[in-house]
């Protein structure tokens, strides 16, 4: 069974099709970035290489077409799965039929980043692929089953009740994969892990064995942890006070929290975490500030959780700045002694994916993981297409 995964941004398209049956072993990579700019980038893996040639996609159809044709001719697809992100009234595992794509549709003001490309996206394949069957891995999944405490807000019920408005969570399939990996690496199913994904977009997980009890994201993607250009948790009358006081527009300031926060709108530097700490090495205080509030950030995330948890026993990080900035992990982690995470500072700046960085005697164990998204959506739609239907979980 060969299933190809796609990630789908507002200009960008990543690739991968697995042969499940064969090692998860993975036949091609690769994507298409600048979707509907003048000149569009497609790259792709061959034979451990990457090529990359600039083509013309003023719309996500060219750069799908582009990367089916350029698919071994001799592999089929019989399945594309999708890390789809949020749809009302609907998560799990789905086949992508009207009533889920609708679902989708319905949350597309929550995610606004996320489902109008995706749906885009979807369509296109369905045009372009008729018969192959479209399967979607909700990211809010693995938050499905959260306690009540953890995922109602303190808003009128009726609310609640009436429009969905609760804590979802997101970046399920990441926070899953930590999880199972953690699991494996430990020999423990009963694990307190804290699960910190930090990517352009972050959130960090609070893991009882293997079951999400709290995360950091909410009904939408704009709270938790600062994020690369969006908001992290703020006092809600602020927006009131720029709206009311200040003379934006509700719409300027949803553009602003949306696009403009963060480590960007902090720093005034960048999105990119590389150039916000380069900044901050040489000087630059609002950087140095907007690294310092990120890390502050996840480390008061990380003693509430060990609380919620009653305990921890392992911390792993993934995503892009998980995995690769030592200095985020080192200042995040300073000072939770309290809580036996024991940070081992020469193996945390030398980590590789899969590397246990606590000091030893550490009560606490802190890995480092690839974390990997798109097999976890891969198994899954291999799942869902072996059973033969849609399945909730
Ligand atoms: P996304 O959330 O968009 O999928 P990634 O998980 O790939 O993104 O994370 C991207 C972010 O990782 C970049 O914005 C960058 O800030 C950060 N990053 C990547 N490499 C490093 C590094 N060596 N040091 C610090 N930050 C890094």
């Amino acid at each position: 069974m060969n299933i190809l995964i796609c990630n789908v941004g507002s200009t960008s398209l990543k690739y991968q099709l697995f042969a499940m049956e064969d090692g998860e072993r993975v036949i091609a990579a690769g994507g298409a970035e600048r979707v509907g700019a003048a000149k569009s980038l497609f790259y792709r893996t061959e034979e451990g290489k990457k090529v990359q040639e600039e083509c013309v996609f003023p719309t996500h159809r060219e750069a799908i077409q582009k990367m089916l044709s350029c698919l071994p001719a001799e592999e089929t697809v019989d399945c594309v799965g999708f890390k789809v992100v949020h749809a009302k009234g609907v998560t799990g595992v789905q086949e992508l039929n009207d009533g889920v794509l609708a679902a989708m549709e319905a949350f597309n003001s929550v995610a606004p980043a996320h489902n109008p490309p995706y749906l885009a996206a979807i369509r296109q394949f369905r045009a372009l692929m008729p018969g192959v069957p479209l399967i979607g891995s909700f990211e809010t999944a693995f938050h499905a089953n959260m306690p009540p405490e953890a995922s109602l807000y303190s808003i009128p019920w009726e609310l609640t009740e009436r429009h969905a408005i609760h804590r979802y969570g997101f970046h399920g399939a990441s926070h899953e994969y930590m999880t199972t990996w953690a699991a494996e690496k430990t020999g423990r199913s009963d694990l307190k892990l804290i699960s910190c994904h930090l990517g352009g977009s972050g959130s960090l997980t609070a893991v009882d064995s293997g079951r999400s009890i709290d995360t950091t994201m909410g009904l939408s993607l704009q709270c938790g942890v600062m994020q690369n250009n969006r908001i992290a948790d703020i006092d809600p009358y602020i927006i009131f006070y720029l709206v009311e006081e200040c003379g934006m527009t509700l719409e300027e300031v949803k553009v602003m929290l949306q696009t403009k926060s963060g480590l960007l709108g902090m720093s005034g530097v960048s999105n990119d975490l590389r150039d916000v700490e380069e900044a901050a090495a040489a000087g630059n205080e609002r950087a140095a500030n907007a690294v310092r509030a990120y890390t502050y950030g996840i480390k008061k995330y990380i003693g509430s959780y060990a609380a919620a948890l009653g305990g921890l026993d392992v911390i792993t990080f993934g995503g892009g700045i998980g995995r690769n900035s030592a200095t985020v992990r080192e200042q995040a982690l300073a000072g939770l002694g309290i809580f036996g995470v024991e940070l081992d500072p020469e193996k945390n700046r030398n980590a590789k994916g899969g590397d246990d960085i606590s000091r030893g005697g550490s009560r606490v164990r802190i890995f480092v993981v690839d974390t990997n998204e798109e097999i976890v959506v891969a198994r899954k739609a291999a799942k869902l297409l072996r059973a033969g239907g849609a399945c909730h979980e």
